[in-house]
């Protein structure tokens, strides 16, 4: 696994690549964008971005889901994977903000877990994004990006890596390594194709020079 010095190279060189990170859920307040974390697991924000717009005029506050029948609201989200559960977790949720948070979004993480649909996941990006809490929220990217990387073992569960990130990363870097993370994995590191030709981390990174060997050796 990489040792101290060699992680610091690669936070500052996720940095140098993805300055301005950030989430790419729109949302405007954190209920809209907890219930944007919500219909994005298993899907792309980019295919719930098209999506929101609609739902967010319709929908403003918990109320206007609870009241809504649950055939409407699968039916304005059915473009997205796991609709039908995704609606029934939605209007769930706003029952609990509306009964136990006086309708508002709690801030921790704790809170935030106690709600329909939302694991230690989709609360560590809210927590993170819409209260500024220090949270490494380990996606598919983040995972891939982690374990291609050696930052942790190729075995490791979700929640050791993020418990290895949260040893190994300064607890005011969490939040913005997140976002930096997930760009690199999105748009460099990519699950099919990634970049190691290009890559600034190749001498550092074995699966990539294994990818690389492999290449030339098929050449
Ligand atoms: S060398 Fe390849 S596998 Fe390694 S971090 Fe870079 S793009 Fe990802």
């Amino acid at each position: 696994m990489l040792n101290k010095q060699q992680i610091r190279h690669c936070l500052d060189t996720f940095e140098e690549m993805f300055p301005e990170a950030e989430c790419e859920l729109t949302h405007s307040n954190p209920f809209e964008l907890l219930v944007a974390v919500v219909l994005s697991a298993q899907a792309t924000d980019a295919l719930v971005n098209k999506v929101t717009p609609q739902l967010f005029e319709k929908y403003k506050k918990p109320e206007d889901y609870i009241a809504v029948p649950l055939e409407e609201l699968q039916n304005d989200i059915k473009r997205i994977g796991l609709y039908r559960n995704k609606a029934k977790n939605i209007k769930k949720l706003s029952e609990t903000l509306v009964e136990k948070f006086n309708g508002e979004v709690p801030p921790t993480k704790k809170e935030l877990e106690s709600l329909a649909g939302v694991g230690r996941k989709t609360a560590n990006v809210v927590a993170s994004v819409a209260f500024d809490e220090p949270a490494i929220a380990v996606d598919t990217h983040v995972e891939r990006v982690s374990k291609r990387l050696a930052f942790c073992r190729w075995k490791d569960s979700v929640l050791e890596v993020e418990k290895t990130l949260m040893r190994k990363i300064p607890v005011e870097e969490w939040s913005v390594t997140h976002h930096r993370m997930i760009f690199f994995g999105r748009y460099h590191c990519k699950a099919q194709r990634p970049n190691c030709e290009e890559c600034p981390l190749l001498f550092l990174c074995r699966e990539g020079q294994k990818r690389m060997k492999k290449k030339e050796k098929s050449q």
